[in-house]
């Protein structure tokens, strides 16, 4: 069986790590969905889809379950999303995610759904973790070190603060 988990990794943490393992006990092969994989370079989503391949693929090297890491852009219209994801993957019968918008278009389409327990939501978190870039905290620790380093080539911190700066116009 193959299952789809969605998500924009933003970057990519633990708690996207712990999920997959649970999930990877469950099915024979996952495809990981890069949502938003137009968007770039902005405080809410900094990298773009092939860094955050990058960061995923090296992450995921452990995994006992055979991965497909697969940027998905997002289209105008929700009513098309499912089309466009099924044509652009590996057929699945189950997806994994907790987005009430992502359960409501699949659970349509007639696809099942499962809702997977997030991992210490308050200390793995996306939007804490752009936080703590921001600030200069200590974030490596909350990333699998394959994800810190890609950060780290890419000058990811650096890249954040400026597209978080204003023009001063
Ligand atoms: P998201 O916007 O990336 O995440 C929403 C929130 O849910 C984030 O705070 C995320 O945390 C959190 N989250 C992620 N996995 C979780 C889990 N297992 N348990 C609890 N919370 C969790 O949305 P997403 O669901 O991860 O990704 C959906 C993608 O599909 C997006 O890129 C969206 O644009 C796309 N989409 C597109 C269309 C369209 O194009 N019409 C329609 C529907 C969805 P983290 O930041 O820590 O991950």
């Amino acid at each position: 069986m193959r299952g789809l988990y969605i998500g924009r990794f933003q970057p990519y943490h633990l708690g996207h790590q712990v999920v997959l393992q649970k999930i990877a006990q469950e099915v024979d092969e996952i495809v990981v969905g890069i949502g938003s994989a137009q968007e770039s370079h902005t405080q809410e989503n900094p990298f773009t889809a092939g860094e955050r391949v990058t960061m995923i693929a090296g992450a995921l090297k452990d995994l006992e379950a055979t991965c497909y890491v697969i940027p998905l852009e997002d289209v105008a219209r929700n009513a098309v999303w499912v089309s466009h994801v099924r044509a652009m993957i590996p057929s699945f019968e189950v997806v994994y995610s907790n987005n009430p918008l992502v359960v409501r278009l699949f659970t349509e389409a007639g696809v099942a759904v499962k809702r997977p327990p997030m991992y210490k939501r308050e200390i793995y978190s996306g939007t804490r973790i752009r936080e703590m870039m921001l600030s200069g905290a200590n974030w490596e620790g909350l990333v699998p070190e394959p994800v810190a380093a890609a950060i780290k080539e890419i000058d990811g911190v650096d890249r954040l603060r400026t597209v978080g700066k204003d023009d001063g116009g």
